[in-house]
This record gives structure tokens, sequence and C-alpha cells, in this order.
């Protein structure tokens, strides 16, 4: 078996906290949870980033991302979710298997959005940026 962490707890090679699992992907709760229910879900295959899993089970890791959303809302009675991806080290990943946060978030829980991760405004136009990305 690969050396990779999340490859081990998806064969149940290391146990974890599953609270869904299905063909393709597994969600499990976070070691170190950042919020009551901080679940990451995963592809069942090793990839590091999203640009590498197979068009194929990228729809079937979104449902599960949707279960445990639903989950947390229906069970948890989240008021709110931050879902994001740490990919690659430059944002902050550690763990080189892709996985999805799903966050519960609550009125005045000490969080930010989304827009709080960076601080890096870019120099050009967004006009420069959309040519740029669809040449
Ligand atoms: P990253 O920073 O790569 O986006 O997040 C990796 C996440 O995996 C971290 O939030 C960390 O707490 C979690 N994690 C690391 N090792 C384990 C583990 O052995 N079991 C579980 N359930 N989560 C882990
Ligand atoms: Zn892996």
């Amino acid at each position: 078996m690969s050396d990779c962490l999340f490859c081990k707890i998806a064969a149940h090679a290391i146990p974890a906290y599953v609270i869904y699992e299905d063909d393709v992907a597994l969600a499990f709760l976070d070691i170190h949870p950042k919020a009551p229910g901080h679940t990451v879900v995963i592809p069942k295959v090793h990839v590091a980033a999203l640009a590498g899993l197979d068009g194929g089970r990228v729809g079937p890791l979104f449902l599960a991302v949707q279960r445990v959303a639903r989950m947390a809302r229906e069970r948890l009675l989240a008021e709110g979710l931050t879902i994001g991806i740490n990919e690659g080290r430059a944002s902050g990943q550690t763990v080189e298997h892709l996985h999805v946060h799903v966050l519960p978030r609550f009125e005045k829980d000490g969080g930010g959005s989304i827009h709080s991760v960076v601080e890096n405004p870019p120099k050009e136009s967004l006009e420069a940026m959309q040519k740029k990305l669809r040449q």
C-alpha cells in the first residue's frame, strides 16, 4: 500500500471516524477539528490535486461533499458552511491526498470567510487576467 495517510484511511488500515462512504468517496472527521463536525471528504484513489482526479470521479466526490453538507445542516444544525480545498504547499496543504474540508459554521464562531485566507490582489486588470486564463 502507498505510504499516504489518507490512502491508509481509505483502505481502513488506519482508523478514522467515518461518517459517509461509497465506492468513490470517504468522509471522516478531521483529527484536529476547527469546528464541531469538521470533516474531510476524499476520493478513495490517490491524487494530490483536483486536476489529477479523473472526470468520472469528480461528480461522485462532490455528491459526497453535498451529503456531508446536508448532515451538518440537518444533524448539527449548522447555520452555515465553509467548504474548501487546500491545494499545494503554498495554500497550506499538509496531506498530499486531495481532500475537501467541510467546516460547519455558526454565528460568532470566531472564523472568517474564504476571503480571509489570502491577501494578494492582482496588479493587472480583470480583462488582462481573463485573457491570460482563456488563451
Ligand atoms: P490540509 O492542511 O492538508 O488541508 O489538511 C489535512 C487535515 O488532515 C488537517 O486538518 C489534519 O488535522 C487532518 N489530519 C491529519 N492527520 C489525520 C489523521 O490521521 N486522521 C484524521 N482524521 N485527520 C487527520
Ligand atoms: Zn493517498
